[in-house]
């Protein structure tokens, strides 16, 4: 059929690759000099300018970086609009070795990079960068969030992003375990900044507490202030019989070999793309495992993040950014709510109720750019 003269052409070309259809802008920086190569990836901004980390790490193929930079940012959106952020989804990546690439200058020339999309994306720290990172960017651009305490920032995401995954814990006993964490036993696979700090919140609740970790030092370190809490060896540690598995290291630890081996309730974690496919959200189902979504329990960090840009331009406060973190607990309770009523899973009905909201807020985006002078405010 012709199209009507008023149907918006049909996506080709570059435009048409399965990563970048949807998206509203992929750009790509280099700066010979540094030896800079970052590609800034923008899902959405119905909601908000696109919010998300910059991952500093090789990739074997430019084509790899497009693919998981595109990836990211897509959840990035999922992630912000479940939990209420007015925040679009973005992500940024740096393609090299940051131990041999890293300097002043490609950090500064990747922050202009960041300044010129003009509050279109807002970057924060990831995997391979650093506070000290985030800092250096602000010296070229305001659009970085998880500056330094010092520097009126939030700082480090992580202690609030395991808070959040406590509440959600917490929000699975309420309906699972008649309220008690007490006695409870969680497997915490992957005891880094995350893991180990949600181990002082689980122990605080007087949970019986194993963990996992590739790294025996990060195991030494949490048991050397929990000297009761138990160890399992990392590979097997989804196999512990337990109440929660808490998956908090690397994500497609959900999969179809690894599910059947699960001996658990619940899972809650702080891992991102727990999930290797989404089919493994119905296999958890079919296993009687309940999954809290991924993107719903790890959002504490951006949830914190945000308060860095209240929209009523108060600064940062520790206990009020704290506090909205908590809300994790009532969004997991509409997740699960909205997948019992639906017949779906988790992920699915997590995945609904962000399409719900960008849904129902975009047109008021669409009048925010109509303003004169307007383009995506930042909040
Ligand atoms: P981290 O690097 O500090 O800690 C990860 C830990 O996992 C390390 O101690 C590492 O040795 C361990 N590990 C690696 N492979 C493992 C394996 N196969 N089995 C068991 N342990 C293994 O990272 P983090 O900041 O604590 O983040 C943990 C997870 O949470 C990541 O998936 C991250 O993407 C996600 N996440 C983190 C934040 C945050 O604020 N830091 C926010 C959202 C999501």
């Amino acid at each position: 059929m012709t199209p009507a003269p008023t149907d918006p052409p049909a996506p080709s070309g570059v435009f048409a690759h399965a990563e970048v259809e949807g998206f509203e802008q992929v750009a790509f920086c280099h700066h010979g000099p540094s030896g800079l190569r970052a590609i800034v990836a923008i899902h959405s901004t119905a909601l908000g300018p696109a919010l998300g980390g910059t991952r500093f790490r090789p990739y074997a193929t430019e084509a790899d970086a497009v693919a998981d930079v595109c990836r990211l940012a897509r959840g990035m959106t999922y992630k912000h609009a479940v939990s209420g952020l007015d925040a679009g989804g973005g992500k940024a990546v740096i393609l090299g070795d940051p131990r041999t690439l890293r300097s002043e200058a490609l950090v500064r020339a990747y922050a202009r990079f960041i300044d010129g999309l003009g509050g279109r994306y807002l970057t924060a720290e990831d995997v391979g960068t650093t506070q000290a990172d985030m800092d250096l960017i602000r010296t070229e651009t305001p659009h970085v969030t998880g500056v330094s305490e010092g520097l009126g920032g939030s700082g480090d995401p992580s202690p609030a992003t395991a808070w959040g995954v406590a509440c959600a814990l917490q929000a699975l006993a309420d309906r699972l375990f008649d309220g008690e964490l007490a006695h409870r036993h969680v497997v915490v696979s992957g005891v880094g900044k995350v893991g180990a700090a949600l181990v002082d919140h689980l122990v605080a609740a007087g949970a019986r507490v194993t963990v996992a970790d590739v790294d025996p030092g990060a195991v030494e370190a949490v048991r050397a202030r929990h000297p009761g809490v138990g160890v399992a060896d990392a590979a097997t540690a989804h196999t512990v019989a337990c109440d929660v598995f808490s998956p908090c290291a690397l994500g497609a630890v959900l999969s179809a070999r690894t599910i059947p081996a699960l001996r658990c309730a619940a899972v809650c974690g702080s891992a991102n793309n727990q999930l290797e496919v989404p089919a493994d959200g119905v296999r958890l189902v079919d296993a009687g495992v309940l999954y809290a979504p991924d993107f719903v329990v790890n959002a504490g960090g951006v949830i914190n993040i945000a308060e860095e840009r209240h929209p009523s331009g108060v600064p940062y406060d520790r206990a009020r950014a704290w506090d909205r973190v908590a809300g994790i607990a009532t969004t997991l309770g509409r997740v699960l709510d909205r997948a019992a009523a639906d017949g779906t899973t988790p992920a699915e009905a997590a995945d609904r109720l962000a399409e719900e909201r960008i849904a129902a807020l975009a047109p008021v985006a669409r009048l925010r750019t109509a303003t004169p002078g307007g383009g995506t405010a930042l909040p």
